[in-house]
């Protein structure tokens, strides 16, 4: 069998031979696996016909399909390859196997005719097969010749299913405006449609919106074609995650499929450390890049710089990246300076050993440090920057990487005197013989200060209070029931209390005070509670 001995069909050869082939069972389904990129899981297949023709071999649907479009033969050979499909399925059922959904390919002339549905029906019922193991694919180009037709199709094949799939959507004819008129289950994107759209790289742009219009209407998208690992990671990154293509799995035959599923062989993973691998650097240097398109316009305050040898220099940052830092620094100014340069010795050591360890694990390493910053425009600032760093690209003793950060200043600055509020008051209690407690009136917890879990062997946190430190011997018994109405009062709403108490075994007198807090709306939430030693 040698394709290159034979001229290319004609027309009018495969018409001629097409019956004979179709009754003599030369036509098979080759299936094309679909995968969820995220997962690695292999989620799905589409039916694609081939005739293995005798003498020529195997011939492509390319070179036979628009032939019997044209002479409307194509309506046998769709039905045939649905069949073919439930065949397999129906095979993997009696086996036990895990099932794959599979979709088949239809044509106008299949779906306009009378008792379409019913026909599918016939053949799913003579294999068992359940409905929602089989799609049904349809053109957008078909959906829009005759639209309430379609919807109309689309909801008997609902009704008893089936999922139905817009195929090649964005192929020429389609506007946005299909998929919120013609009421498809799926959208599948022909990644080739997509790359003849390269002008200022608009197919990203493009890409990006349709995912996301995608998304408001609730469906799925499988995006087809792909054949790279960076197509399948900027699909990721908009949010299209299932994936058709050769990058996972060329059409096999169904042998082939068959084995994979019996093997379990159904995930296949491109796991970030070998996309970091592939990662080409030098694109990421092309203003019509995907990745400069996902730099620029998709993430947040980003920046790549070159580590080598413990120095460090900025080649690039993102806009958000200059407002984060918030103080009117230009490009140039950032690119200049050097982010090492800015730390004191300790924070420098931990910045390097951070980039360090994301050489090592391949993965995403956080690190925070103070930098002090220099801008012509707003002079000097200490600045606490937040970094999450990875390694993107590697040569010799360089390395690539990339870091989101986020400007923390205002965070840290906050916990910061609150610890030092903290301080304060815990040497001011030392001294006052306080004892102070939190009671949150919804859960009935209690959490005590230091002194209470260092003197008194509290907890750091007490369930069911007051009711513990009875037991406990803290508050003696014959003060219970005044205490506990007390927790009573405080969830009525009572604004304080006191009282002196003769607290522990030893009976010393405290006096003891609660304060209620309460929210926007003067529901009680919580009781401050303290006791101090009366002298
Ligand atoms: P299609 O439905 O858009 O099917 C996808 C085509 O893209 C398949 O070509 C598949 O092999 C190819 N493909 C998948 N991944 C990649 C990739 O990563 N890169 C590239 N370059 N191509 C990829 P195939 O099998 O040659 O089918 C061509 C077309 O023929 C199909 O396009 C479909 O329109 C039609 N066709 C195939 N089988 C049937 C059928 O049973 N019925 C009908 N009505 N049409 C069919
Ligand atoms: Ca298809
Ligand atoms: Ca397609």
């Amino acid at each position: 069998m040698d394709n290159q001995k034979y001229e290319p069909m004609t027309s009018q050869q495969v018409c001629e031979e097409f019956e004979h082939a179709i009754k003599e069972k030369q036509f098979v389904a080759y299936f094309q696996p679909q995968y969820n990129h995220s997962t690695g899981m292999m989620i799905g297949a589409e039916a694609l016909a081939r005739w293995i023709h005798p003498e020529r071999g195997l011939i492509s649907p390319g070179i036979f399909i628009p032939a019997i479009e044209e002479s409307k033969q194509i309506v046998e050979l769709d039905f045939y390859i649905f069949e073919y499909t439930c065949a397999f399925i129906q095979k993997c059922m009696r086996d036990n196997l895990h099932i794959i959904p599979i979709s088949s390919n239809f044509s106008r002339y299949d779906i306009f005719q009378d008792r379409f549905v019913e026909k599918l029906e016939q053949i799913r019922n003579r294999y068992g097969v359940p409905s929602k193991y089989l799609r049904v694919e349809l053109t957008e180009s078909v959906a829009m010749e005759r639209e309430i037709e379609v919807n109309g199709i689309i909801t008997k094949l609902n009704e008893l299913g089936y999922l139905v799939e817009m195929d090649d959507f964005g192929s020429g004819f389609s506007s946005l405006n299909v998929l919120k008129d013609i009421s498809f289950n799926i959208i599948k994107i022909d990644m080739k449609f997509m790359s003849s759209i390269t002008q200022n790289n608009r197919a990203g742009i493009i890409l990006n919106s349709v995912v996301r219009m995608a998304q408001w209407l609730g469906m799925p998208i499988i995006a087809e074609g792909v054949e790279t690992k960076e197509q399948a990671n900027f699909l990721g990154s908009i949010g299209c995650d299932y994936i058709q293509g050769y990058l996972y799995e060329k059409p096999l035959p169904e042998e082939i499929l068959y084995g994979m599923i019996q093997d379990g062989k159904l995930g296949k993973f491109y796991s970030e450390k070998e996309l970091i691998d592939h990662l080409d650097a030098c694109t990421f240097w092309t203003p019509e890049s995907l990745d400069t398109l996902i730099f620029s316009n998709y993430v947040g305050a980003a920046v790549v710089f070159e580590y080598n040898e413990g120095k460090v220099k900025i080649t690039r940052v993102n806009k958000k990246y200059l407002k984060e830092l918030s103080m009117n620094l230009s490009e140039k100014e950032v690119i200049e300076g050097d982010i090492l340069d800015q730390m004191d010795e300790e924070d420098r050591k931990k910045y390097i050993s951070t980039l360090e360890c994301a050489i090592k694990s391949q993965d995403e390493e956080e690190c925070e440090t103070w930098r002090n910053i220099k801008s012509a425009c707003c002079g000097d600032d200490r600045l606490f920057i937040r970094s999450s760093i990875r390694m993107i690209g590697k040569c010799k003793k360089n390395y690539l990487f990339y870091a989101m950060v986020r400007n923390i200043t205002a965070e840290a600055t906050r916990m910061s005197s609150l610890l030092k509020t903290e301080r304060q008051f815990k040497v001011v209690s030392e001294h006052a013989n306080i004892y102070y407690w939190e009671y949150t009136i919804a859960t009935k917890e209690m959490r005590p200060c230091f002194r209470c879990i260092r003197d008194l062997g509290f907890p750091p946190l007490v369930a069911n209070y007051p009711e513990p430190v009875f037991e406990w011997g803290v508050f003696p018994s014959d003060y219970a029931d005044m205490y506990r109405d007390w927790h009573k009062q405080i969830a009525n709403g009572v604004k304080s209390l006191e009282a002196i108490i003769p607290l522990t075994a030893d009976r010393v007198p405290f006096f003891v005070r609660y304060t209620t807090e309460f929210d926007e709306t003067g529901n009680p939430i919580k009781a401050y509670g303290s006791a101090t030693m009366v002298v």
